[in-house]
């Protein structure tokens, strides 16, 4: 069993345990009337018994969430901590004594986690259920670990919640886990760049914010006799290449735009906020790149793009901002190879 199956297993009886610790803590406060309202007639001997039971069963739960091998934190309802358990103090690389009163946004949750603490508490005040959300944290030796925290409030009789109680999954592991598939989903394994559904999802969410003020662009980049280079120099040398244009998009597009594999030899990019002139550079900067990045893999080969833009996602669907851009592309093999074209310059030779 790994680490988190086996913590989260645990989660639910955690829970449990705090449920019953609360209502022997607080549930039976000012209640004690109702509590012995079937038999009117309890003798001194049998309450004692049921006094110490009760003390017997709070010591225990104690003992229970003091030696819980998940971290436990118990605060007050404003999120000052009171209780701190081994695990905690393993896991945060401080002692009780270190964290006893202080608040838990500053003790465990740093900046962008501080907000998601402090939301989390705040829906517990609104509503009675656990609240649960996911931080990043630097444990002992600045090793980061993912946290998945789980908070519930503990109300007094009448009702107020009197205190918070925490407890830390460590899902390092499922988190790692989660990337790695989402990699492996997302990513082209030849040219480690994004795949043609993974950059065709971008396409369509950037396609949809696209505005007159926020035009958004794409480029079709296809290798220029391809074939020939395959047939010449072999299959692997073919994938080499490849992988070099992997390399080269990586280098040009940086953050600002996303490159996909569209398939074999050709790619497309996603320019988000970018008006048809920036493209243009773009698309020739990348084709001038890209002929002296391959020039040490058998002499070399160019590419061909072609260029479209669009403005109004109600002008021009997705499949036609493609369909226009292969246009273009078709007119820069037409042309000789490696150049640029502009889907918009075709339009103006039709008109
Ligand atoms: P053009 O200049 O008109 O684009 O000609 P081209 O030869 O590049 O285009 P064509 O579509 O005729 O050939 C593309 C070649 O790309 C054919 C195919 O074998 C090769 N190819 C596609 N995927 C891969 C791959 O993953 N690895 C290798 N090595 N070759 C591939
Ligand atoms: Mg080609
Ligand atoms: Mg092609």
């Amino acid at each position: 069993m790994g680490n988190w199956e086996l913590v989260i297993s645990y989660a639910p009886a955690i829970f449990a345990i705090v449920a019953a610790w609360a209502f022997m803590a607080f549930g039976s406060e000012g209640n004690d009337g109702q509590f012995h309202e079937a038999s009117e007639e309890v003798s001194l001997s049998e309450l004692k018994l049921e006094v110490e039971n009760l003390r017997t069963g709070l010591l225990r739960l104690q003992h229970l969430l003091a030696s819980l091998p998940i971290p436990f934190v118990g605060m007050d309802r404003d999120g000052v901590i009171y209780e701190w358990n081994k695990s905690a103090e393993e896991a945060f690389g401080k002692s009780l004594f270190d964290v006893f009163e202080q608040p838990a946004k500053e003790i465990v949750f740093a900046s962008d986690n501080e907000q998601k603490f402090e939301a989390a508490l705040s829906a517990l005040h609104e509503k009675d259920q656990i609240e649960s959300f996911e931080v990043q944290t630097f444990g002992v030796g600045g090793r980061e670990f993912t946290f998945e925290w789980h908070l519930m409030s503990l109300r007094n009789a009448s009702g107020e919640i009197s205190s918070v109680v925490a407890t830390a999954l460590d899902v390092t592991e499922r988190v790692a886990e989660r990337e790695r598939l989402n990699d492996l989903a997302n990513r082209d394994a030849l040219t480690a760049i994004a795949n043609r559904r993974s950059v065709l999802e971008t396409l369509d969410r950037a396609h949809e914010k696209a505005s007159p003020m926020e035009p958004i662009s794409i480029v079709l980049f296809d290798v220029d006799k391809f074939k020939v280079f395959n047939d010449t120099f072999g299959h692997p040398a073919g994938d080499a290449l490849l992988r070099r244009a992997g390399e080269v998009l990586r280098e040009t597009c940086g953050k600002k735009h996303t490159p996909g594999r569209y398939g074999g030899e050709e790619f497309v990019i996603v320019l988000e906020d970018t008006s048809i002139d920036e493209a243009l550079e773009f698309a020739e900067k990348l084709r001038v790149h890209f002929a002296a990045r391959t020039l040490d893999l058998n002499g070399g080969v160019t590419a061909s793009f072609g260029v479209a833009t669009v403005d109004d996602p109600e002008h021009l669907s997705v499949a036609e901002l493609i369909q226009s851009a292969d246009r273009a592309l078709y007119a820069a093999k037409h042309q000789g190879r490696n150049r640029v074209v502009l889907a918009a310059s075709l339009d103006d030779v039709a008109a």
